[in-house]
């Protein structure tokens, strides 16, 4: 099938980004077929312009004026490829709201991502950092990622290992743009396990039967904990985490501590442990802070916030302190989770 590849001039972008920046991308397309993807890059290239994707917009940092083309990914849908003993395969399209999949999946009996409900967003965007919440990681889950790599203009399938995932990492944010995710093959197994070690679930569930800690009952409880504790994005504007938690060795730790008693740790390897960037940032005096337009939460300092009429270069700005004054007083460097997109 031919395609035509007629790009929209000036593209609001507002709806699309979860901070609620005004942003015009100079071109953008719906794509609501993955047939549509090798016509629009070679429109792209033709032009001389750059291009990336766009799924839900909870993870980036967009300026006003967003340069080339920019693909809005649509493609929907789920089919079940296999239902055995073992396990459910599923083929889900990249433009699939994250949440009604998980949502769905606990609908037809299929457990394990609900650990992962309520992070807004599409499930092609979900293996581009290797979504994570409440001490589940989608790479668990995934089998294949299938994709358009527009470095060799040809389609592939991308296996586990080809994604190199590691702590809200892949492949992906290695070679940004390169590669347009069309669907996700996840493998859901039928053996499954409550997991509800990290305190709020665990407080949650505490003076509930065993037999209550079902995975639709933990579905809810993320629900529920994360309704409280997180801002909804169509009410403040906010990509949640604007920074990784720091990874650093034991030995780093073990100085800290000496002065600061009450650091938040856990282990991440024999050698190394994480530190809870949220509480590095609070102790710096951040928690509630308002600057302009932007500010940062109050009930969790890692999620910087924007409350209207204000743009990326203050969201950075306030960024940029955070992470120097956090430096100055533990010696650690956050690092931005977001992807951040510039007007060149
Ligand atoms: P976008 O923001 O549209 O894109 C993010 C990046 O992925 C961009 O670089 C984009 O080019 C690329 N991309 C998107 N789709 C594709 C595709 N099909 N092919 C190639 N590249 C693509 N994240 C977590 O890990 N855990 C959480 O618990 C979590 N909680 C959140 C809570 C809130 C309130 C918010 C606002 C965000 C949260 N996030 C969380 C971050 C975010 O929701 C996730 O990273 C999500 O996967 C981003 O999906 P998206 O479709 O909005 O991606
Ligand atoms: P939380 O439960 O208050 O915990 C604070 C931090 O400590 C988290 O970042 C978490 O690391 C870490 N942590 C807590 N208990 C842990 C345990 N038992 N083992 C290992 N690490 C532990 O965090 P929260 O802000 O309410 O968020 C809850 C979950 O949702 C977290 O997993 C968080 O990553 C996820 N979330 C992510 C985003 C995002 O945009 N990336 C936004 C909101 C929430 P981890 O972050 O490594 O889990």
């Amino acid at each position: 099938m031919n395609f035509d590849c007629k790009p929209l001039a000036n593209y609001p972008l507002r709806e699309r980004n979860t901070l609620g920046f005004d942003v015009v991308a100079q071109w953008a397309l719906p794509i609501p077929q993955a047939e549509q993807i090798p016509v629009a890059i070679r429109w792209a290239k033709n032009a001389g312009l750059p291009h990336r994707v766009l799924g839900g917009g909870s993870n980036v940092v967009l300026p006003a004026q967003l340069p080339g083309l920019t693909l809005l990914m649509d493609i929907d849908f789920i089919e079940v490829l296999e239902n055995l003993a073992a396990k459910t395969r599923l083929r889900v399209g990249a433009g699939t709201n994250w949440h009604a999949f998980v949502r769905w999946t606990l609908d037809h009996s299929f457990l394990g991502l609900e650990n992962l409900a309520l992070i807004p967003g599409t499930v092609g965007a979900a293996p581009i950092q290797n979504i994570g919440a409440y001490g589940v990681e989608v790479k668990e889950y995934i089998d294949t990622v299938e994709a358009y790599d527009c470095q060799t203009n040809q389609w592939v399938t991308l296996s586990r290992t080809d994604c190199r995932f590691s702590y809200r990492h892949s492949v992906f944010k290695d070679e940004p743009n390169r590669f347009v995710i069309t669907a996700v093959i996840f493998d859901l197994p039928k053996v499954w396990q409550p997991r509800i070690s990290y305190a709020d679930l665990t407080n949650y569930f505490a003076n509930r039967a065993v037999d209550a800690i079902t995975a639709p009952a933990i579905f809810d409880a993320v629900y529920a904990i994360r309704t409280q504790k997180l801002p909804d994005p169509k009410v403040i504007g906010n990509v949640g985490s604007f920074f990784q938690n720091p990874v650093i060795s034991n030995q780093q730790l073990q100085s800290l501590k000496g002065q600061f008693p009450r650091i938040v740790s856990y282990p991440e390897s024999a050698t190394h442990s994480k530190l809870a960037a949220g509480w590095l940032i609070d102790q710096c005096g951040f928690k509630a802070m308002q600057m302009g337009n932007v500010g940062v939460h109050d009930k969790q300092a890692l999620v910087l916030t924007h409350r209207g009429g204000g743009n990326a270069g203050e969201l950075l700005g306030l960024a940029g302190q955070i992470q120097k004054k956090v430096k100055e007083t533990f010696g650690v460097e956050l690092t931005v989770e977001p992807m951040i997109y510039s007007e060149q």
